[in-house]
């Protein structure tokens, strides 16, 4: 979580690293802050919005061609102007920003304390420049080697730029855990959390690893590990369009993410798969082909959303591969002494690919001897790193804190890998398979459809907008689009929502059920269709207010619901794709409705890099 941001070179620092900041605000935004070198070291910070700090220093002097920004998501210490970054050491020569935990930070400072430091915020990243400034101090060696020191005592997770008044011409970065990428300019380095506010100026990045040192000094870039080994970088060339990562006329980044998913359904394909021909291939499960093949079990570790796009995976792969598939929250699976064997097979799911939980239960794993398979957005993550194989979603930059084109990206690339492991295993008859290409590759245009639904949308999130709780159902493969229609809800309009399985609503929810309760239920044309027309049935017997989401020509459900939400019919192994739609709408528009800052929802960032 967290946005950081630097840069050294021959532009003014200031309006770059600003600009860089608005760009990863999305990953955390309750305070920002910059610091300048200009002869002096100045920091300024506020509580709020990048925007907030702009008005704070229009009238000051923030002139200078290397310097740091910084947007907090707070973990220690409530979000206010003096918990928020750059930090300066107790004798104000240094200063910091930093995304992460120091777990150890309570240790550190009562150490630090008797020393004679001071501390002026509650925050674990002032901790750790006072640590740095102590031992510069004690060892009287130079900066970079005091914070590689550093490195040797903090435990916890951490991406930091450090500056020093005493040295104009140096950035100083480290990372464990929190994302850190590098970008090479004509003459000038930038410092990143993300690429999306380098592409801008130059397409040439590294991405620094765990425990590596970076030093950016007189033009030159050096990196090494903790340990004090010299690397040598290696420089990638990104293909990111500008274009991808700006709003390109939309009014919120949730909404241009809604209606890339045609487009994003297709690229995750793309190279994949071409039905006319039976061409099925994914790079990442060739490698591994055998493994998954004869895999006894797969376990699939995420969070969030992708915990979600992991339960469709359950179903999708049981059904057609027929191994069984056990889907867990990282963050519990990690903590849970899980049984793990060397013929298991873990795939873990995440947007960012830099999620800590998912990140740690796949290191678990993977230190149990099993196969890691990772399916990340983000090119480069350290999920992706750090796996054996895996594969891309392509889905393009998301922006918007909650995921929506991710999520369909996930479910395509699941679906695909589901195909493939049951046509190697002969669990999935040809003619199905070509089936199940056709219909996938159809599914672009029907998504396309599903989008005009929008003005309807609108229609019935003006009506519902004020409600308090919601409820939705689904059975089958539309039971993890139930959870997921209710978290995207949640998480951008805050109004209470619970996603169930359709029959197992008896066995409490519907007590919640009266004349006020809108019950979004999932009901497309599918195996469990007689079923949850009956639990439609049982809702209304009680007053609630039913928004179906149907296959289009649909009769008997228009018949008993209030409001009737129709999609393109298609096979229900797919359906996810389709009927996740509408409920993305309901939710971004309600929120819009009820004055919601959809992209930046409050207590939110984008890529979890805490656990
Ligand atoms: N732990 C630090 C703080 O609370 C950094 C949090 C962040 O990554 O924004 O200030």
């Amino acid at each position: 979580m967290c946005g950081i941001v630097a840069y050294v070179g021959h532009r003014d620092a200031c309006p770059i690293i600003l600009k860089g900041l608005k760009r990863l605000e999305y990953r955390g935004y309750d305070s920002a802050g910059i610091a300048l070198m200009n002869g002096d070291l100045s920091v300024y910070k506020r509580k709020g919005k990048v925007s907030d700090l702009e008005e704070f220093i229009v009238d000051k002097d923030v002139h200078g061609h290397i310097g740091m920004g910084h947007t907090r998501w707070a973990t220690h210490g409530e979000p206010n102007d003096v918990n928020a970054h750059p930090h300066y050491s107790s004798s104000k020569r240094i200063a910091i920003i930093h995304n992460g935990i120091i777990e150890n930070y309570a240790a550190l400072k009562t150490l630090l304390l008797e020393k004679g430091h001071t501390f002026q915020s509650e925050t674990d990243s002032e901790v750790f420049i006072n640590l740095i400034e102590d031992i510069q101090q004690n060892s009287k060696c130079s900066l970079p080697e005091a914070v590689r020191l550093a490195l040797h005592e903090v435990v916890g997770a951490y991406a930091i730029v450090v500056l020093s008044k005493e040295d104009q011409n140096t950035l100083i970065a480290a990372r464990k855990g929190s994302p850190l990428v590098v970008g090479i300019g004509e003459g000038e380095y930038f410092l990143a959390s993300d690429a999306t506010p380098i592409i801008e100026y130059t397409n040439d990045v590294v991405y620094v690893n765990d425990f590596e040192l970076v030093v950016i000094r007189d033009g030159e870039l050096e990196i090494r590990t903790k340990e004090d080994v010299v690397q040598t970088p290696y420089v990638q060339r990104l293909e990111m369009a500008l274009e991808s990562i700006e709003k390109g006329g939309y009014p919120h980044f949730m909404l241009k993410e809604i209606f890339e998913q045609p487009r994003s359904i297709l690229d995750s394909m793309r190279g994949r798969m071409i039905a006319e021909s039976n061409h099925l291939m994914m790079g990442g499960i060739r490698e591994f082909e055998n493994k998954f093949v004869n895999a006894e079990r797969i376990l699939i570790v995420a969070c969030g959303t992708s915990w979600h796009a992991g339960l469709v995976a359950e179903y999708l792969i049981e059904d057609l591969a027929r191994i069984p598939v056990e889907v867990e929250y990282a963050s519990e699976f990690r903590y849970r002494n899980p049984i793990i064997s060397e013929r298991d097979i873990v795939i873990a799911i995440s947007q960012s690919g830099e999620t800590a939980d998912t990140l740690a239960a796949l290191e678990l794993a993977k230190s149990k001897g099993a196969t890691i398979f990772g399916i990340c957005n983000v090119v480069g993550s350290s999920i992706a790193r750090a796996t054996d194989a895996g594969a891309y979603t392509h889905a393009g930059p998301e922006i918007g804190v909650a995921s929506t084109k991710a999520f369909t990206a996930q479910v395509t690339v699941l679906s695909l890998i589901a195909m493939i492991i049951g046509s190697k295993r002969g669990t999935l008859e040809t003619t199905k398979l070509h089936q199940l290409m056709v219909e996938l590759e159809s599914i672009p245009a029907k998504v396309e459809r599903a989008l005009l639904l929008d003005v309807q949308i609108q229609e019935i999130s003006a009506t519902f907008k004020d409600a308090t709780n919601f409820l939705y159902l689904g059975r089958g493969y539309n039971f993890p689009v139930a959870l997921e229609g209710a978290l995207k809800l949640k998480e951008i309009s805050y109004i209470h929502a619970e996603g169930y399985p359709a029959a197992e609503m008896k066995h409490g929810p519907i007590a919640l059920i009266d004349e006020h309760m809108p019950v979004v239920v999932i009901a497309t044309k599918d195996s469990s269709y007689e079923k949850i027309v009956s639990n439609i049935q049982e809702v209304k017997a009680r007053k609630g207010r039913i928004i179906a989401i149907v296959t289009e020509g649909d009769t008997t459900i228009p018949a008993m619901a209030d409001y009737v939400i129709e999609i393109p019919e298609t096979s229900e192994h797919l359906v996810p794709l389709l009927s996740v739609i509408p409920l993305q709408l309901l939710s971004y528009h309600i929120a819009v409705m009820r004055g919601c800052n959809v992209d930046q929802p409050r207590n939110l960032a984008k890529s979890v890099t805490v656990e």
